[in-house]
């Protein structure tokens, strides 16, 4: 038996090239831990089943030593909003219950060609909107530390499946936190690249300037393995940045400098959170970094600033799924009775909620106030950034408030939306972010991991890699 809560990549790699076992035996592991946690927690929609002859590929291709990578044979999950060719995809929507993807998308093909094993498709909020996958038209992901607890959002079921053992690694996406929030709720690590470095193409859009794929995995090592293997400029999606285009900034800075936005952390967050994080920021300077005190002025801006440009973005995407090219269909007495009843059919409340505000922001008369308003400051609190960059190498806050929270406890939409409060800004600016475990805080007999979110300048990926690997003291 092969412990796959206890195996990373690395290693994983080490011994299949060293035939301690087989890309099939992993992958029958996972299939076996699927069998076993996943009725109850409900992170995989689907499990592929063609995920043996894959490995069997891989198996060969290691034999043979013929284009293996350190990903041969690797088995990952894939968020539900990502397109595998000739695979179901539904974005956690009815609306696409039944569709089945016509292309891959282009971190799929990268992945193929280095030969990981898809294992299925996971669970998200519908459309990845939300903070729980309480919004999936499937049911809710339960958290693998407690089952009464939601997974975290909208990439729930991924961070749920690697937590659990099922599979090594996953494939998550990310507009205002969605990979580093359930990362955080499941004891993981997870990644927001800056945008840009990752292709969007065959992503199912939410809001096409926050969105960004990232990984998910137990080490940093794992997430730096898959991020390496998915970024680089795609011609397939315009706004993907060119190696010579990458703005390298922050590079005069003292590496190991950090600054903590206190006045921002310091309200209303749960006080086990705060005190893990002020353990964080003492471990920090025992490894030798140098802790500041900066000042983000507009970042309390974010969270309104995120709920005008998301959903404007959101409602435009959402309006090719109308019943006449995508999945669902429903009659009615015209066309535009058509789009009605297949939209009103087909999408959740907090997709419809979305749409409407968007559709709002976006009508003649409120443009200019909404949504040109928001762009203007967002680029203040971009500026914010780039200043507090000029003066240390990262940014450090809790990646979320609160620990993972109740399943139904959030009935009021804008208390969910404030669960992402830590981790919106940096989607507004573009820059990296990942989350990290940092630790267990008890609620009742449940002990529940925590994330510590590091913030660093666009391009600089290998400051949090740096950091993460200090701070988890990996090699
Ligand atoms: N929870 C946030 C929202 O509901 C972020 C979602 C995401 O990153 N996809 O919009």
């Amino acid at each position: 038996m092969i412990d796959i809560k206890k195996l990373d990549i690395k290693m994983a790699n080490k011994h299949l090239i060293d035939g301690d076992f087989s890309a099939v035996e992993l992958a029958e592991n996972c299939i076996k831990n699927i069998q076993e946690k996943n009725l109850k927690i409900n992170a995989y929609l689907e499990i592929y089943d063609d995920i043996l002859k894959k490995a069997a590929e891989a198996d060969d291709k290691i034999k043979n030593k013929k284009d293996i990578s350190i990903l041969t044979g690797i088995p990952l999950a894939l968020k539900d909003n990502i397109l595998y060719q000739g695979k179901r995809v539904t974005a956690g929507s009815k609306i696409l219950e039944n569709y089945t993807a016509t292309y891959d998308a282009t971190v799929i093909k990268k992945l193929k060609e280095e030969g990981a094993v898809f294992i299925g498709r996971t669970n998200l909020d519908e459309f990845a909107m939300g903070s729980s996958t309480e919004n999936s038209a499937y049911g809710v992901t339960k958290n693998p530390y407690d089952m009464e607890r939601v997974a975290g959002g909208s990439s729930g079921g991924s961070a749920a499946a690697v937590a659990f053992g099922g599979a090594l690694a996953a494939l998550g996406s990310d507009t205002g936190g969605s990979v580093r929030q359930p990362a955080s709720f499941c004891g993981v690590v997870g990644l927001k690249p800056t945008y840009g470095a990752v292709s969007r193409y065959g992503l199912i859009a939410m809001g096409s300037s926050l969105d960004q794929i990232g990984p998910i995995g137990k080490t940093i090592s794992d997430v730096e393995i898959i991020f390496n293997a998915i970024e680089g400029n795609d011609k397939m999606d315009s706004t993907s940045l060119f190696e010579n285009r990458r703005q390298i900034s922050g590079k005069d800075i003292e590496e190991k400098s950090i600054g903590i936005p206190s006045d921002f952390i310091n309200d209303g967050i749960d006080k086990d959170i705060f005190e893990n994080f002020n353990d964080s920021i003492k471990k920090l300077k025992s490894l030798g970094y140098k802790i500041k005190e900066i000042t983000l002025p507009n970042i309390k801006h974010s969270l309104a600033v995120y709920y005008i440009i998301m959903p404007a973005e959101a409602s435009t995407n959402l309006a090719r799924f109308d019943g006449v090219r995508y999945g669902l269909r429903k009659e009615g007495a015209d066309m535009i009775g058509d789009y009605f009843e297949t939209r009103e059919a087909g999408f959740g409340i907090e997709v419809k909620r979305r749409i409407m505000l968007g559709t709002h922001i976006l009508s003649s008369g409120y443009y200019d106030a909404y949504y040109n308003k928001a762009n203007a400051v967002r680029n203040v609190i971009k500026y914010d950034f780039y200043k507090a960059f000029s003066e240390v190498s990262a940014i450090i806050t809790p990646t979320t408030p609160a620990p993972a929270f109740k399943i139904d406890e959030k009935s009021n939409p804008l208390s969910m939306y404030l669960a992402d409060i830590f981790t919106v800004p940096v989607n507004l600016t573009g820059m990296p972010a990942i989350s990290i475990p940092s630790g267990i805080v008890a609620r009742g007999k449940a002990k529940l991991p925590v994330g510590l979110q590091i913030i660093a300048p666009h391009m600089r990926e290998d400051i949090l890699f740096n950091i993460g690997r200090d701070f988890l003291a990996e090699k």
